[in-house]
């Protein structure tokens, strides 16, 4: 039992060491595509990019960083008025609610400032480990964890470098598979690929150019063409 595992740990990272150069070269812009200045303009688009696209995200915060700056501005923001500002990135009165939070947190126990350790970050109000995962890598340029959003998740799984379904638990493995100095751009790579060819309902298999090192790839497309 201990030897399959193993052996198929041991394929996984063979994976990931042939698939990580390959994307790397496809997608040699790959970055975080939340538009941010600062730490904290990165922690309130993050929250905000929940059930919404980055590109919505980035339409509201042109606006929204203008008019508040500090963790101070966002703590006391008006009742409704924030929630206004944000409204189109839709879960509105949570997502208020956590940025003001998390705000008043940071205001309350760091001076302001984003803190830049896992522990802290995930202490804040409305502040999953998601969401310190993409500030933690982007901000502040740390590996600490992988950042498992929707897509990610999706391609662990076709990529078979995982058989877990939970987030936290795909970060996991995540984690022994792949170089620990690629943790951010690893998550950035799979989100531009996700987008770009993996997509969920019709991942375009025949143009992948990891199709060669996909597992599900070769399914896909005999299962497409007996349709
Ligand atoms: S071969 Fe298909 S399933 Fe595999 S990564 Fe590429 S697009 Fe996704």
């Amino acid at each position: 039992m201990a030897k399959t595992t193993n052996k198929k740990l041991e394929e996984r990272r063979r994976r990931v060491v042939a698939i990580l150069p390959i994307l790397k070269r496809t997608y040699p812009n790959a970055k975080c595509s939340l538009d941010y200045r600062t730490p904290l303009q990165l922690l309130v688009a993050t929250i905000l990019s929940a059930q919404c696209t980055d590109e919505r995200v980035n339409l509201v915060t042109q606006d929204l960083f203008r008019k508040y700056k500090s963790a101070a501005d966002f703590a006391n923001a008006p009742a409704g008025e924030l929630e206004k500002d944000i409204q189109s990135t839709g879960f509105f009165r949570n997502k208020a609610k956590s940025i003001r939070a998390m705000a008043a947190s940071l205001v309350e126990k760091h001076g302001g400032r984003v803190p830049q350790t896992m522990e802290e970050l995930t202490a804040l109000a409305g502040v999953g480990r998601k969401t310190a995962n993409v500030v933690l890598g982007s901000a502040f340029g740390q590996n600490v964890g992988v950042v498992v959003d929707t897509h990610v998740a999706r391609l662990s799984q076709r990529l078979d470098l995982t058989d877990q379904l939970l987030p936290e638990k795909i970060e996991l493995d995540l984690m022994h598979l792949v170089p620990r100095e690629e943790w951010t751009l690893w998550s950035h790579l799979l989100i531009h690929h996700g987008r770009a060819v993996c997509q969920a309902r019709r991942p375009e298999c025949e143009r992948c150019p990891i199709y060669q090192d996909c597992p599900m790839g070769p399914k896909i497309l005999a299962e497409r063409a007996g349709e």
